[in-house]
C-alpha cells in the first residue's frame, strides 16, 4: 500500500497534462488529473484547433472567387458567422469528449475542480477535499495578457473570440505576433475591416526578416490596415456600443471589437506553489531543470507554464518525457533544437532552424538561396500574390541550418522538410533529390 492517495497528481488537463497522465498511467502509475475548466486545454478548446477551423472557413472567401477563373459558375455567396462558429464549437465539444475518453480508458481519475498545491505532496480541491500524491505535475498553461490601459475591459482576447455573437464589421487587433496575424487574416476574409496595432515596428519577431516583410506586403495589398509604433492610451465605449481606441498621438480608431493578442503569461498565480518552495522566474514561469523538475523535488511542470517554447507539440513532448523519466524507468530530455513552427496567417508562413541573421551570428559565413515565385494556382486565378522560400546554409559544411517559407500550404511543406533540416542534411542532399513536378515544394530541391 502506498502512503499516498495517488502516484501522480496532475493539475491541468491540457496538451501536456493529458499526455503526461496517460503515459504515466500506461507505465502503471495511479493517476488523477484536476481540470477547472474543460479537458483539452488551450489547444483544443480555445486555441490551435478552433483557430485552424476558422482558417479553413476563411479560405473559402478567396477559393470561391478563384473558382470562377477555373470555370466554376459561382453565384454571389454570403457568409454566416454563426453557422461556422457553432460547427466549430461543436467540433471542440466532440474533441473534448475524445480527450476525456482517452483518460478514462487509461484509468486516469478526472477531477473537474480547481486544485491548488498545499505542500510537496499535497493538493487541495475547490470542494475542500485534500489529496496526497507522490509526485505532482503542474501543467496549467498560460493566459492572455491584457495591456493595462483605461477601458481595457472592453477588449477581448483569444479566449472570447471564438464565441462572438456576430462577425464584426470593424476589428482592431492589438499585437503583431502569432495570434494577431492569424486573426487578421481570418476576419479580413470574413469581410471585416481589420486594423493591426503594433507597439513596435516589427511583426512576428523571431521569424526571418524577408518572410515577415513578405507577409506585411501581402497583408497590406489585401487591405489590412497597420498602425506601427502606436502607444495606446485608452478604450472608450460609446453610447451606441461601439468602441474607440485612443492613442497618445495620432487619430483614434473606431471598432466593433478590439482583440488583444499581446502575448500569454504563464498561469502560475494562486496555485499555492510557494507552500512547496517552487520557484518562479521574473515572468511568473515555473523554473524547471531539463527533466521538468522544479525547485521542489516531488513537483514537476511542463508546457506553457514553464515558458520554454509556447507550442502544443513541445508541451506534449515535455509531458511524455516527464512520464517516461519518472514512471517509465527511461530518463529522457526534450530536444529543443530545430523545432518547426508556423503562423497560420493568410498566406501562412513556417520556419525551422536559424534565420539568416541568427545563422550569420552563429556561423559567420552563410549561403542563402531563395525562390520567389507565383504559385501556378495563383497565376491562373489572376492573383498576384507570390510565395517566398528561403534556405540558409552553413558555407563551411554545406549543411542546411534554416528553412523559411511563406505561401500556400507552407506549414504542410515545411513539416516534411524539417525532417531533413533536423537530420543535418546538406544543400547537396536537397539538390540530389529529384523534383516532384509540378508542385510548389519542388522549389526546395531546385534552389540556385
Ligand atoms: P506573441 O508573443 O506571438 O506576440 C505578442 C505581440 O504583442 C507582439 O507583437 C508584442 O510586441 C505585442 N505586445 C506585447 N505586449 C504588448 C503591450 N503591452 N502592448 C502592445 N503590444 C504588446 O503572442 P500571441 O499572443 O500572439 O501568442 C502567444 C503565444 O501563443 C505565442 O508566442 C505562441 O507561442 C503561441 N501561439 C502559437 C501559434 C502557432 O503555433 N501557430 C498560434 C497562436 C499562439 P513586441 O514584438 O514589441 O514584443
Amino acid at each position: 500500500m502506498s502512503e499516498f492517495d495517488f502516484d501522480l497528481f496532475v493539475i491541468g488537463a491540457g496538451s501536456g497534462g493529458v499526455r503526461a497522465s496517460r503515459v504515466a498511467a500506461a507505465h502503471g502509475a495511479k493517476v488523477a488529473v484536476a481540470e477547472e475548466y474543460r479537458v483539452g486545454g488551450t489547444c483544443v478548446i480555445r486555441g490551435c484547433v478552433p483557430k485552424k477551423l476558422l482558417i479553413y472557413g476563411a479560405h473559402f472567401a478567396e477559393d470561391l472567387k478563384d473558382a470562377r477563373r477555373f470555370g466554376w459558375n459561382v453565384p454571389d455567396c454570403g457568409f454566416e458567422w454563426t453557422t461556422l462558429r457553432d460547427n466549430v464549437l461543436g467540433e471542440v465539444d466532440r474533441l473534448e469528449g475524445l480527450y476525456g475518453n482517452t483518460l478514462n480508458s487509461h484509468k486516469v481519475e478526472v477531477i473537474r475542480e480547481r486544485a491548488t498545491v498545499t505542500g510537496p505532496h499535497g493538493v487541495k480541491l475547490a470542494s475542500g477535499r485534500e489529496i496526497t500524491a507522490k509526485v505532482i505535475l503542474i501543467a496549467t498553461g498560460a493566459w492572455p495578457i491584457v495591456p493595462e490601459i483605461d477601458g481595457a475591459e472592453h477588449g477581448i482576447t483569444s479566449n472570447e473570440v471564438f464565441h462572438l455573437d456576430e462577425c464584426p464589421s470593424r476589428i482592431v487587433i492589438v499585437g503583431g505576433g502569432y495570434i494577431a496575424n492569424e486573426f487578421a487574416g481570418i476576419f479580413h476574409q470574413f469581410g471585416a475591416q481589420v486594423t493591426m496595432v503594433n507597439r513596435g515596428s516589427d511583426l512576428l519577431r523571431g521569424y526571418d526578416e524577408q518572410i515577415r516583410d513578405r507577409l506585411l506586403q501581402i497583408s497590406m495589398t489585401k487591405g489590412i490596415n497597420f498602425r506601427f509604433n502606436a502607444k495606446m492610451e485608452r478604450i472608450e465605449k460609446r453610447d451606441d456600443g461601439t468602441l474607440c481606441l485612443h492613442f497618445e498621438s495620432g487619430d483614434p480608431i473606431a471598432a466593433d471589437i478590439i482583440l488583444f493578442a499581446t502575448g500569454r503569461r504563464p498561469h502560475s498565480d494562486g496555485l499555492g506553489l510557494e507552500t512547496a518552495g517552487v520557484e518562479l522566474n521574473e515572468k511568473g514561469a515555473i523554473k524547471v531543470d531539463e527533466y521538468s523538475r522544479t525547485s521542489c523535488e516531488s513537483i514537476y511542470a511542463v508546457g506553457d507554464v514553464t515558458d520554454r517554447l509556447q507550442l502544443t507539440p513541445v508541451a506534449i513532448r515535455e509531458g511524455h518525457a516527464f512520464a517516461d523519466t519518472v514512471f517509465g524507468g527511461n530518463k529522457r530530455k526534450v530536444d529543443y533544437s530545430c523545432v518547426p513552427s508556423a503562423v497560420f496567417s493568410h498566406p501562412p508562413l513556417a520556419g525551422v532552424g536559424l534565420t539568416e541573421a541568427q545563422a550569420k551570428n552563429q556561423y559567420g559565413t552563410v549561403k542563402v538561396y531563395t525562390s520567389d515565385f507565383r504559385p501556378m494556382k495563383n497565376v491562373l486565378a489572376g492573383r498576384e500574390e507570390r510565395a517566398l522560400y528561403k534556405m540558409v546554409v552553413d558555407a563551411s559544411t554545406d549543411k542546411v541550418v534554416g528553412l523559411h517559407m511563406i505561401g500556400p500550404d507552407a506549414p504542410e511543406i515545411l513539416q516534411a522538410a524539417a525532417v531533413a533540416v533536423k537530420a543535418g542534411l546538406t544543400k547537396q542532399d536537397f539538390d540530389d533529390t529529384v523534383a516532384l513536378h509540378p508542385s510548389m515544394a519542388e522549389e526546395l530541391v531546385l534552389l540556385k
